[in-house]
């Protein structure tokens, strides 16, 4: 089962406009803002506005419409980024072994350099 949402992690806090954020894609469904640690030129945070712990919550409760303006979001952003022709990575951490460190899905988005083989 997965853990209950903790409203006062830093991701809520940022959607009920408590803590800035350097927005760079907002429609109903979904928020994108640039990461506060950036690990390469580009890095962005992709996620939900509803309140889903992980990927693993949001497949398993959230609703075909939000998940489908999700994934075409990050999509969107992306392209409008012009990083279709560079390319670029998409990563998502669920749980402890992946050292998730924020209880609010989020999808992060690098590009901007090389970024080498996967490391896992
Ligand atoms: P995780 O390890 O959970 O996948 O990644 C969490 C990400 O959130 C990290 O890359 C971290 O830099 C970013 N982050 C943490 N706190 C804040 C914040 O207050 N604002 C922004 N924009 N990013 C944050």
């Amino acid at each position: 089962a997965t853990k209950p949402y903790d409203d006062q992690n830093i991701f809520a806090k940022i959607l009920r406009g408590e803590i800035p954020n350097s927005t760079v894609y907002e429609d109903d469904h979904v928020l994108a803002f640039e990461d506060i640690n950036p690990q390469a030129p580009y890095h962005v945070l992709v996620i939900p506005k509803g309140a889903y712990v992980s990927w693993d919550d949001f497949s398993a409760n959230g609703s075909d419409a939000e998940i489908a303006a999700f994934i075409r979001a990050v999509g969107h952003i992306a392209r409008e980024a012009g990083l279709t022709e560079p390319g670029y990575r998409l990563l998502a951490n669920i749980g402890m072994d992946a050292h998730q460190e924020v209880p609010h899905l989020h999808v992060h988005i690098f590009a901007g350099r090389p970024l080498g083989p996967m490391l896992v």
